[in-house]
């Protein structure tokens, strides 16, 4: 995955988390919601269960009431087609007529009339009793013989609204012989209804099949009589059923009702049980909104937890971005840089090696990470580097500048500077060290070449007298701590102006570079010392060597010089180059007052000695302090 993907992906991530947050409480919310709603559905379909059942059976009650007085009206009705309508017959069931009526509570009233609608059993016509003659004209046109139930009327007599069911009965001709009356009261049936506690706010109504209200509970005295033929109930197509729910807004109150209503199959009866929605669904309600109260109470907290860890992510996430920015900074600069960048961990092995490593030390990175840090460290540095590693593991360093022998994978063995600096966790502990390394080989060889200069001879290659001078000041304290002896010759080239003259000064320069050639390889053991004392004179310094070692080495070189056969045909001497030498030796600790001078001065005068005794020699001076004046030559 690039790191671009990556960083694209860490930024969608709090918003993915966000999403899910949101996600998780819409469908609390949603869920709990749904099972609110289906929960009240339940309550208004176990409303319109219980509604059925009271309009059913109260339909039955209705019916059965309205079959009891029929059966009354039934059997007067075939006395008198019987017996005929004469006085002692109607007499005899007056008599009959108020018996049935005490013993049954339900009838409000038995009558009969006769054909013009005078009451036959009561004093009075039916237009000065009853509110309405409606039955009593239907029986006196329809020839039918079947019970008739009548929209109510009200008693003139008593002012109750009553129902009627009628039959008529014929004269022994088949004419209209008059009509038998039974009657039920309203009251009575609304009483009834009131036994059924079906909340406050409902109502449950009985209607004639024309839209007139019978009877309804509670409020009976007010509604029965007023008709409702205008209703939906009674004019909607769809409504026109047996028996069914009816869902409807009160066009008194406003207010939303559920009802069922049932139609009578024998009679024109209608019955409408109803209850008051808002006053059904308020116990649901109430638990309802508790119940989503605590629903909202957790989805806020859902809400506010996921909205700290979204924050969280974030932070986290801008910290990890901040963190990698700051890696990749940490490369560039490591990996652009000329100079090898490596971490070294406690375990003292390569965590990182930059790719200028290659070029340093001749690895690639790859090859390097994970082996020892130290391990290309020449021997003879490696116990200063260990030294200062592991003081700054220890945290008493934090900072250290070194300069070591390394190995090169091709170059064999190269100069390395580094600059150490302890790394820490963010808990302030060390976790190792960061090093810069370059590569310094071909600084050093120019300081080597420097500070040879600084002590060569450039002609001869020899010492240069700086060089001697230090060294024999060296050689003369050591020789003083040894109780040793120090040997020094001084050596003259003879006639060498002559030299120059003869042959050129290129050609003289030559000659000294051989001489100088021939008195080194004399002066071979380690701590000798041969130096270009200036123009042709020559010195060799030998350490720890008595007068009389120091006699066989001058003899030497000047044999070696003569031998050499380098051709001065001007020379006096025996027409090749020769050199004049003068030694001395001294133990310093037995001359504590003479110096370094007194050893020069010694054998600056052998060799002063020597030429005047002919050139070509070798004077010896004798031990300082007892040679001084006198010197012992051959
Ligand atoms: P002697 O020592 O035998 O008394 O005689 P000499 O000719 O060597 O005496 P002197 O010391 O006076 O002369 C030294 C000469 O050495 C002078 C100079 O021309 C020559 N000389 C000194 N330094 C150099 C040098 O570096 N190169 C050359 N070619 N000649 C040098
Ligand atoms: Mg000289
Ligand atoms: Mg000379």
């Amino acid at each position: 995955m690039s790191a671009a993907t990556q960083r694209a992906g860490w930024s969608r991530l709090p918003l993915r988390a966000a999403a899910f947050v949101v996600l998780t409480c819409t469908t609390i919310l949603g869920v709990s919601g749904w099972r609110e709603w289906a929960a009240r559905d339940a309550v208004l379909k176990g409303a319109e269960t219980e509604m059925a059942n009271v309009a059913r059976s109260l339909t039955q009650h209705a019916e059965d009431s309205l079959d009891l007085l029929d059966s009354g009206v039934v059997g007067v009705v075939s006395r008198l087609e019987m017996d005929g309508a004469g006085p002692a017959t109607i007499a005899k069931l007056r008599i009959l007529l108020e018996t049935r009526k005490k013993a049954i509570e339900r009838i409000h009233s038995l009558a009969i009339t006769d054909d013009q609608g005078n009451w036959l059993t009561l004093p009075g016509t039916i237009g000065s009793t009853l509110s309405d003659d409606a039955f009593f004209r239907y029986h006196q046109i329809s020839p039918k013989r079947e019970p008739h139930v009548g929209r109510p009327v009200k008693s003139l007599v008593d002012g109750e609204w009553v129902v009627t069911l009628s039959r008529r009965f014929n004269k022994p001709d088949g004419g209209f012989g008059g009509v038998v009356l039974a009657t039920i009261s309203s009251k009575y049936l609304s009483h009834f209804y009131e036994q059924f506690e079906i909340g406050r706010n409902s109502s449950v109504s009985l209607t004639h099949g024309d839209g007139m209200i019978i009877a309804r509970n509670p409020s009976n005295e007010t509604f029965v009589g007023r008709s409702v033929s205008d209703k939906p109930l009674f004019r909607e197509p769809d409504l026109q059923r047996p028996k069914g729910a009816y869902h409807f807004k009160s066009p008194l109150d406003g207010a939303e009702r559920v009802s069922f209503f049932n139609r009578s199959s024998r009679f024109p009866l209608l019955l409408l049980a109803t209850v008051d929605k808002d006053e059904l669904l308020a116990p649901w309600r109430a638990a309802a909104i508790s119940r989503m109260l605590y629903v909202l109470a957790l989805v806020m907290l859902i809400a506010v937890i996921g909205g700290v860890l979204v924050r969280q992510l974030q932070r986290g996430q801008r910290m990890a971005v901040a963190l990698a920015d700051k890696e990749a900074h940490f490369r560039l600069l490591a990996e652009g840089s000329s100079d090898m960048v490596t971490r070294i961990g406690l375990d003292e092995r390569l965590r990182y090696v930059s790719p200028s490593s290659v070029r340093i030390v001749g690895w690639r990175p790859n090859q390097l990470i994970g082996t020892p840090a130290l391990a290309g460290i020449n021997p003879e540095d490696l116990p200063e580097v260990q030294a200062i590693v592991d003081a700054m593991k220890r945290g008493e360093k934090e900072e250290a500048r070194l300069t070591y022998r390394n190995s090169h994978r091709q170059n064999g063995e190269i100069w390395l500077e580094s600059t150490m600096r302890v790394t820490r966790k963010e808990n302030g502990r060390i976790d190792g060290v960061v090093a810069i390394s370059r590569d310094i080989t071909e600084h050093k060889k120019l300081e080597t070449r420097l500070e040879t200069l600084a002590i060569e001879d450039s002609l001869t290659g020899l010492a240069n007298r700086r060089r001697f001078d230090e060294r024999l000041k060296e050689e003369w304290a050591r020789a003083y701590r040894d109780r040793s002896s120090l040997g020094l010759l001084m050596i003259d080239v003879d006639h060498f102006k002559a030299y120059n003259d003869e042959y050129g000064h290129p050609a003289g320069d030559a000659c000294l570079r051989r001489i100088a050639k021939i008195i080194a390889a004399e002066a071979h053991r380690a701590g000798d010392l041969a130096a270009r004392y200036g123009g042709e004179e020559f010195a060799v310094l030998l350490p720890n060597t008595d007068a009389a070692s120091c006699a066989r080495v001058g003899e030497r070189i000047r044999d070696a010089v003569h031998r050499a056969g380098l051709v001065h045909a001007s020379s006096p001497i025996s027409g090749r180059v020769s050199a004049s030498l003068g030694g001395a030796a001294c133990r310093p600790t037995f001359e504590r007052t003479a110096g370094v001078a007194a050893l020069v001065e010694a054998a600056d005068r052998a060799l002063y000695a020597a030429k005047d005794a002919g050139r070509d020699r070798l004077t010896m001076s004798g031990e300082v302090m007892t040679l001084l004046p006198k010197a012992s030559g051959q």
